[in-house]
């Protein structure tokens, strides 16, 4: 794949500090337990695709709110150490930032709780006042952590100024109504928010590949669904492209979905070509499931070069 410059992305969405505690056991109503270890990391799916597009060495922007407290602080600090543009990084005051407090058994099992705090807050408003920052950019990424008017507000937006955009819809959402995403570039789904957008089976992969035309006839102009280490389908009114899973051993497959989309938009808004920055961010994703936790895992350019040697 040819290397061209650098593209510029926009991510409007979401941004979480994951509190993530090692539990021996959860403790019952009205018990204390202690438990061994306690880490925080950033997160949120917004933040986590800026980073991976960011360390890349995409120009970033990120449109987000943060809550007055120490969180908000922590979360704007790092996304300015990546390089992300923080201009449009706005402070709810007397608002919590977005937490996940994430307890992991011995077994390694995840159980996660999610507080959108000052995410629920992002505005179509909010959207409008980053317009200078949204036109300029080649791509607008989206995820479902912030309200739901605010992506659809942004998609129509973005399609009166010519700017494509990616929709991952997660967390998955039954209601959402695939007739409101007619003006979107690509949609992102796993296998699971296939089948709650769709409305359809996805237990194999005809069903799979069935269930995104459908999206497809719809009006929706590329559906591109994630089959964790099966790798990714590339589905659009053509056909469908199997895009092959590198296979790695995995370690902690925390955030792969984020890191791949963040690593799509990149080489999509480097080159343009969707079937090669498909088959590099299948690489970005596979490369992050090698490493412990969510933006640790993300390679930075040089690192990923070597990973792809
Ligand atoms: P998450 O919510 O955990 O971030 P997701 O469900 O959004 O994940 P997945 O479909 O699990 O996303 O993974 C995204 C991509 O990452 C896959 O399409 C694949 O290319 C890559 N990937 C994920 N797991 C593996 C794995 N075990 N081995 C290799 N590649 C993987």
């Amino acid at each position: 794949m040819s290397a061209t410059k650098p593209g510029r992305i926009a991510v409007v969405g979401s941004n979480m500090v994951d509190l993530v505690t090692y539990i021996t056991r959860m403790p019952a109503p009205g018990e204390t337990v202690e438990a061994p270890d306690f880490e925080i990391g950033p997160g949120g799916k917004g933040a986590n695709q800026a980073v991976a597009a960011a360390r890349l060495g995409s120009q970033v922007a990120m449109v987000t709110k943060v809550g007055g407290d120490i969180f908000g602080e922590n979360t704007r600090r790092n996304l300015a150490e990546q390089g992300i543009d923080t201009t449009h990084v706005g402070t709810v005051p007397g608002k919590s930032s977005g937490v996940a407090p994430i307890f992991v058994d011995p077994q390694g099992e995840n159980s996660i709780l999610i507080v959108k705090g000052a995410n629920a807050d992002l505005s179509p408003a909010d959207v409008d006042a980053a317009e200078e920052t949204l036109r300029a950019a080649d791509l607008i990424l989206m995820q479902m952590e912030v309200p739901r008017e605010t992506v659809l507000h942004t998609v129509r937006r973005a399609a009166e100024w010519g700017v494509r955009t990616i929709l991952n819809p997660a967390p998955a959402a039954a209601d959402l109504n695939v007739d409101d995403l007619r003006d979107l570039s690509f949609l992102v789904p796993n296998e699971s928010e296939l089948a709650l957008l769709s409305g359809l089976p996805t237990g194999s992969e005809e069903e799979i590949e069935a269930a995104a035309r459908s999206l497809i006839a719809r009006g929706i102009g590329t559906v591109i669904v994630t089959l964790g280490g099966r790798g990714a389908r590339l589905v659009t009114g053509e056909g469908v492209v199997r895009i092959p899973a590198v296979r790695v051993t995995p370690v902690d497959t925390t955030g792969a979905g984020d890191a791949f989309i963040g690593a799509f938009a990149h080489f999509l808004a480097a080159t343009g070509d969707v079937e090669g920055a498909l088959t590099q961010a299948a690489r970005y994703a596979a490369h992050s499931v090698t490493g412990r936790g969510t933006q640790k895992s993300y390679a930075t350019a040089e690192v990923f070069a070597d990973f792809c040697r």
